[in-house]
C-alpha cells in the first residue's frame, strides 16, 4: 500500500472520540447510545472502505473529528424524517398505485383518527357483550349496497383471490380463460396466484377468443371453480368472443360448480351516468347469481386498501373458515375508513362529490379548466424567474387497472424553463417539501389538473420557487 493511503488509515476517526463530540452535541436525545455508536461504527468503516478501494485520484481528504461526528448526525437526523410522505399527484392519473390509489375522505380520516386514538369494538359485540367478528361491522352496509348475501373483507383484492381460490378449489381445477391470465402490474399476476392457492390452472379458449362450449369441455371431475378475471388494464379489441358471467353462472349451476368473479375495480356506481365507458357494478355482478365476486377498496370505490369478497352466505361462511383468512385480516384502520368510505353510497349520486377518485373522473372538463385557469394566474403572480406558462388539453388516465380505453380529457398546465430542462425541473419538484410528481414533455412539465385541488396550489408555487432559485 502507498504511503498517502497508510497515512489517510492512520488518520481516520476514532470511534470513542467522535462520541465524545456527540455526546456534548446532545445526540443521545435523539437516538439510543446503541443506534449512535452504530451509524458512527458504519461511517468509519464506510471511509475506511472508500481508502482502500479507490483510485488515487479519487482519494478522499482526510477526515476531522468533527466532520465525522457532522455525518453521523446528518444520518441520525435523517432518521427522524418520515419517508412515507405526501406529494401532489400532477400526473393525471386518478388511481396511481406508486402514488397510494385513492386519497381517502375526510369522514374516512376522522374515523381513523377516532379508531387509533382509543380502544374500540373492534371484535366485541356491545349488544350482547361478547365477542364478535370484525367485518361485522361492515357487512351490513356492504350487503345493502351490492345486494350480497354475506361480505368478507380481507387485505387486499390480490388476498381476496387467494383465499377465494384456496377455499374453493385447494388441490382441484379453476377453470379460466386463456384471456383472462393477466399480470395487474406489481407482480400480480394470475397464473402465480392461483399456483400459491394450490388451485390448478385449467386454462380453455384462446387469447382472443373464449366460448361457453370452451368452459363446457374442461369442466370435469376435477374442477373446482368456474373462474371470470376482469382484464383490468388492458382490452382484446377486434375479432374477439368471451362467456358472459350470466352464461358461466347457468353452467356452474347445471354442474354444481361454484362461480368466482374477480372484478378488480369494483365500481358501486353506474358510470355511464357520466359519460364514460360501462365498468360493471358489484350489484350487476351479483344480479347474475354468480357464487362469489371479488373487488379492491382502493381502487374506483375511493377507500382504503382492502380486498371485499361478496356472495352467498355458505361461500363465504366457507371462506371465513379458512385459516388464511387469519393471516390476511384487516386492521381497525382500514375497516373504519372502508366504513365511512361505504356510507357514501348510500346516495349514489352524491358519491362522485364525497370521494376524491370519483370526482376526479367525473368531474366536466370545464370544471378542470377553470381550476387550470386559477393555478395559472396564481403561478404568473408568483413572478418566478425564468418560468412561463401555457394551458392546454390532454388527456388523463383513470388508472390502477380502471377503465384502459377510457379518454379523459383534460387540461394542463405546462411550465417551461428559459434555462433548465423539463427533466431537471421535474426533479426539483420531485424533491421539494412537498414533492410534486409531474409529466415530463420535450421541451415542458406538465401539471395536470384533474388530479390537483386548489388546496394544493400552494405546494405546486412553492416547489416551482425553490427550483427557480436553486
Ligand atoms: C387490481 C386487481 C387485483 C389486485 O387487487 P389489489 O387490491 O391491488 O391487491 C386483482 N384482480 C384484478 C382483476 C384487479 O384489477
Amino acid at each position: 500500500m502507498d504511503e498517502k493511503r497508510k497515512e489517510l488509515l492512520r488518520g481516520i476517526p476514532k470511534i470513542d472520540e467522535v462520541l465524545g463530540l456527540l455526546e456534548k452535541r446532545g445526540t443521545y436525545e435523539k437516538a439510543s447510545h446503541e443506534i449512535v455508536r452504530e451509524v458512527c461504527r458504519d461511517v468509519v468503516q464506510k471511509l475506511r472502505d472508500n481508502i482502500l478501494t479507490v483510485t488515487d485520484k479519487e482519494l478522499p481528504a482526510k477526515l476531522s473529528d468533527e466532520q465525522a461526528a457532522d455525518a453521523v448526525q446528518k444520518i441520525i437526523d435523517d432518521l427522524h424524517c418520515c419517508k412515507l410522505r405526501r406529494v401532489v399527484n400532477a400526473t393525471g392519473v386518478i388511481l396511481h398505485t406508486n402514488l397510494g390509489r385513492a386519497p381517502l375522505c375526510p369522514e374516512a380520516l376522522e374515523r381513523i383518527v377516532e379508531a387509533g386514538r382509543g380502544y374500540s369494538n373492534l371484535e366485541f359485540d356491545l349488544e350482547k357483550g361478547e365477542r364478535g367478528l370484525r367485518y361485522d361491522h361492515v357487512s351490513g352496509l356492504i350487503r345493502r349496497l351490492t345486494g350480497a348475501q354475506d361480505a368478507l373483507i380481507v387485505n387486499n383484492n390480490a388476498a381476496a383471490v387467494l383465499l377465494v381460490l384456496n377455499t374453493l378449489a385447494e388441490g382441484r381445477e379453476a377453470v379460466v380463460s386463456r384471456g383472462e391470465l393477466i399480470e395487474i402490474g406489481g407482480e400480480f399476476r394470475i397464473p402465480d396466484v392461483m399456483a400459491k392457492s394450490r388451485t390448478i390452472l385449467r386454462e380453455v379458449g384462446t387469447t382472443n377468443r373464449t366460448r361457453l362450449s370452451d368452459y363446457e369441455k374442461a369442466i370435469g371431475p376435477d374442477t373446482g371453480v368456474i373462474l371470470k378475471v376482469h382484464t383490468s388494464n388492458y382490452r382484446i379489441v377486434g375479432f374477439t368472443e368471451e362467456a358472459d358471467l350470466a352464461s358461466l353462472v347457468a353452467l356452474g349451476k347445471k354442474n354444481n360448480i361454484p362461480v368466482f368473479d374477480d372484478l378488480g375495480s369494483g365500481c358501486l356506481i353506474n358510470l355511464d351516468e357520466y359519460g364514460l365507458e360501462h365498468e360493471p357494478t358489484v350489484r350487476e355482478a351479483l344480479a347474475t347469481d354468480v357464487d362469489v365476486v371479488t373487488f379492491s377498496g382502493d381502487k374506483l370505490l375511493g377507500g382504503p386498501q382492502a380486498g371485499i369478497i361478496v356472495g352467498k352466505k355458505d361461500v363465504i361462511a366457507r371462506i371465513k373458515k379458512n385459516p388464511l383468512n387469519r393471516a390476511l385480516r384487516i386492521d381497525k384502520f382500514t375497516l373504519a375508513a372502508l366504513e365511512a368510505t361505504l356510507m357514501h353510497y348510500l346516495v349514489p349520486a352524491k358519491a362522485p362529490a364525497a370521494l376524491r377518485p370519483l370526482k376526479a373522473l367525473t368531474e366536466p372538463l370545464a370544471d378542470v379548466k377553470k381550476r387550470a385557469r386559477k393555478l395559472m394566474a396564481k403561478l404568473r403572480r408568483a413572478d418566478i424567474a425564468g418560468l412561463t406558462f401555457e394551458l392546454k388539453e390532454a388527456p388523463s388516465a383513470a388508472g390502477g387497472g380502471s377503465l384502459p380505453m377510457q379518454n379523459i380529457p383534460s387540461a394542463v398546465v405546462c411550465v417551461r424553463s428559459a434555462n433548465m430542462t423539463p427533466a431537471r425541473l421535474e426533479a426539483g419538484l420531485r424533491r421539494a417539501p412537498v414533492p410534486v410528481i409531474v409529466r415530463v414533455d420535450e421541451k415542458e412539465i406538465l401539471i395536470d389538473l384533474r388530479t390537483v385541488t386548489e388546496a394544493e396550489f400552494v405546494f405546486i408555487a412553492d416547489g416551482l420557487k425553490l427550483v427557480a432559485a436553486s
